[in-house]
């Protein structure tokens, strides 16, 4: 498979989506951009085409990390009592289920209310650079930083993730102070990666948890199929459905641009395109994404 030839055709994809433009440093990335890397677990060839080595925010994909090191932290079943895994008829920042349904827990993990809901768990014992170490090394990139422009920006334009987690706590869901988980979930939100960082971060979740450039296990293999399964049925939002039909890999969207997948015992995969569709997924990254998982008949249902 030639890497660069489905860049090339994958690209002008982006004309058809449009840069996160609510949170302000986000707007300003170029969105003609597409990079990708494959980490091939059988051969542990690592391949990259594109903008793959272009630093961009994690956003939403630091909800995988953050999930994980809670589910470490505290073990699964407390986890999962406080949040569902449960599918979003809604935008990822909507506040409308927990309002209509008043379940007293967030529909799950993957959507902003579940994701700060997630953060407040550990928040009282884990400091932001634990997250961020832990990011680092499940990612094998010691690069990571947070970027403190694009935090900043985050926070100072976060009204709607602050009232999810006000409503949250008056609701009682959320137990401790505010200010800290939110201060924490802007702040995994400013992780700066790349495709190969999400390409690592994809082949350990793909290898069951055991790192595949140490043979080293980071992660159980419990939270590695939990966190894979809550990809496939939520982790591109109100797309998940939709692309679970036309594409069949558990997948992860951040508003950055960026996409991780990790396609059980076979491969890990990192995109980047910042330019996103209306449900807020990289557009060029999920055509380019079809075509890589098409040609590796990737698809887990087939
Ligand atoms: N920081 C973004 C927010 O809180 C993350 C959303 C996303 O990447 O989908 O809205």
């Amino acid at each position: 498979m030639d890497l660069s030839q489905l860049i090339t055709k994958n690209l002008p994809v982006y004309n058809k989506g449009k840069v996160a433009s609510y949170i302000p440093m986000l707007a300003q990335v170029d969105p003609k951009q597409l990079g990708v890397t494959l980490f091939n677990l059988k051969s542990n060839q690592v391949n990259s085409a594109g903008d793959y080595d272009v630093r961009f925010a994690i956003e939403s994909i630091s909800k995988v990390i953050t999930l994980l090191w809670a589910i470490k932290k505290l073990g699964m079943t407390e986890v999962f009592k406080h949040v569902s895994s449960r599918q979003t008829g809604f935008a990822f920042n909507s506040i409308l289920n927990m309002e209509i349904e008043n379940t007293n827990v967030p529909l799950n993990p993957f959507v902003n209310a579940g994701a700060i809901l997630t953060t407040s768990l550990i928040a009282k014992d884990t400091a932001f650079d634990d997250i961020l170490n832990f990011a680092q090394k499940i990612c094998n990139d010691s690069q990571i930083y947070l970027d403190e422009e694009i935090f900043n920006s985050e926070k100072s334009t976060g009204d709607l993730d602050r009232s999810l987690a006000y409503y949250m706590k008056s609701k009682n869901m959320i137990k401790n102070d505010i200010t800290l988980s939110l201060d924490i979930y802007f702040k995994q939100c400013s992780m700066m990666v790349t495709t190969k960082s999400l390409a690592n971060l994809g082949a350990l979740l793909a290898n069951d948890g055991i790192a595949p450039w140490n043979n080293h296990r980071l992660i159980s293999s419990n939270a590695a199929t939990c966190v894979k399964s809550l990809m496939m049925t939520t982790g591109l939002y109100n797309q998940s459905g939709i692309c679970s039909r036309l594409i069949g890999v558990p997948t992860k969207s951040g508003v950055g641009g960026g996409l991780v997948c990790a396609s059980p015992e076979k491969y890990g995969i990192g995109i980047f395109s910042p330019a996103l569709n209306k449900d807020g997924n990289s557009i060029a990254g999920l055509a380019l994404l079809k075509d890589i998982a098409k040609e590796l008949k990737i698809n887990i249902f087939r």
